[in-house]
């Protein structure tokens, strides 16, 4: 049986929860002489013990667990769900119906009203991830609401329990069709080879399909392009497609190099004639200097953090210096796309980082434009914090 346990949200954070804010952080209820499991229901109360809203347990990085509804009749059950997929369903209609973009996100966590839950769509198939035991522990119901609201071709899940949002290893077929690898999906045309079954991720950051569109349209006709940081080679992909004259793509890790030809290769794009290199990008910033390489356009999309034999990169912290490096090697009127999925920043946090490094440099510069989350990745209404995307087209003027 699951249990229902009564708990005081601390009157500091009363009003955060009527208002709406979607998380439960530890230090927002009273947790002494409670016993909370995962998947617990929990009915939240002031210290009058008047009710404010409905929530369940779940450990994750960010807090305890989510906020499920403020209504006390509401029950959390297949019902539930269903009325939750089927709204976030509902709000992406254009995606399903669009026929040159076949990979989408279905459901954000606590932007669709179920944190610790995200559900995307490749072609017919869902994948969804689980981030804590306790929305896990909803798995059954979850899926029977899903295949009462839409037709799963074939299901896949990941499981991404450990508190620091690590993935668990598994095979990740649940049911239906097993897929074929790789799947080919469309982005605005673009074609792009994912596995659904091969680790924690797919092939493909879908949060940045507008940036690629953008990449692809505008700024890549006749330019050579740097992709740092390239993983597949995804934006590689779209500045070839825009008609880059060359791409050169670098990734450290050794699958890149095969996956990235394999997105060139369903594209139909000589990937002979582009440059991929399995290579930390701070050794390429060196050498790229050194034989006074300059690129038109550069992509730079640093992991949050990252951790080579040699170095110890934070977006929070070296960004800027990330810049700098990179202008060393852009065209003097060159454009840098630069991105992060850093959450512990905002955008305007993030354009101080850029405006400290052409300062520093005496670099004049010009915004060109700004990206976040794209719509199928819904945020939370008045809580701008869960939009954790930000990608700024900057023109260099040297
Ligand atoms: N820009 C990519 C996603 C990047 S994911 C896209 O849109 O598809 C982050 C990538 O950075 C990973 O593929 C990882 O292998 C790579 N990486 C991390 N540290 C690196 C380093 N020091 N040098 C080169 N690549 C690195």
């Amino acid at each position: 049986m699951r249990q229902l346990v009564e708990v005081k949200v601390k009157p500091k954070s009363v009003k955060n929860i009527t208002n709406g804010y979607p998380l439960l952080a530890k230090e927002a209820v009273e947790t002494s002489g409670v016993t909370m499991d995962e998947g617990s229901i929990l009915r939240l109360v002031d210290s009058s013990g008047r009710y404010l809203a409905t929530a369940y347990y779940g450990l994750q990085n960010k807090g305890i667990g989510w906020v499920l509804t403020r209504k006390e009749q509401e029950k959390i059950d297949t019902t539930f769900f269903v009325k939750k997929l089927s709204a976030a369903v509902a709000r992406r209609k254009n995606l399903y119906e669009t026929k040159d973009t076949t990979a989408f996100r279905v459901f954000n966590g606590e932007g669709d009203g179920i944190g610790g839950l995200i559900i995307d769509y490749y072609d017919g198939f869902y994948v969804v991830n689980w981030y804590s035991e306790g929305i896990h522990s909803f798995r059954e119901a979850i899926y029977q609401a899903l295949n009462e609201v839409v037709s799963v071709r074939g299901l896949y899940e990941k499981l991404r329990f450990n508190t620091n949002g690590q993935y668990v290893e598994q095979d990740d077929y649940v049911s239906g069709e097993k897929g074929e690898f790789p799947l080919i999906v469309f982005e605005n045309g673009m074609k792009y080879a994912v596995d659904l079954n091969d680790g924690a991720m797919t092939g493909i950051f879908l949060d940045q399909r507008n940036v690629r569109k953008a990449l692809r349209d505008q700024y890549s006709d006749g330019k050579t392009v740097l992709n740092t940081f390239s993983y597949t080679g995804a934006f590689s992909v779209a500045a070839a497609l825009g008609g880059a004259v060359k791409t050169t793509s670098v990734d450290v890790a050794k699958r890149s190099l095969p996956k990235t030809i394999e997105q060139f290769a369903v594209n139909e794009i000589d990937y002979e004639a582009q440059d991929i290199k399995v290579m930390d990008v701070f050794d390429y910033f060196r050498y790229a200097a050194r034989h006074d390489l300059k690129f038109d356009v550069v992509v730079l999309d640093p992991p949050s953090f990252a951790r080579t034999k040699k170095i110890t990169f934070s977006t929070a912290k070296d960004y800027p210096k990330l810049l700098q490096d990179t202008l060393k090697i852009t065209s003097d009127d060159g454009v840098i796309i630069a991105s992060t999925n850093n959450a512990s920043f905002n955008m305007k946090k993030f354009k101080t980082f850029i405006d400290k490094a052409f300062t520093e440099t005496n670099t004049r510069y010009k915004i060109l434009e700004e990206h976040q989350l794209p719509e199928d990745f819904t945020v939370p209404n008045n809580y701008p914090e869960f939009n954790y995307l930000k990608v700024v087209f900057i023109k260099v003027m040297k």
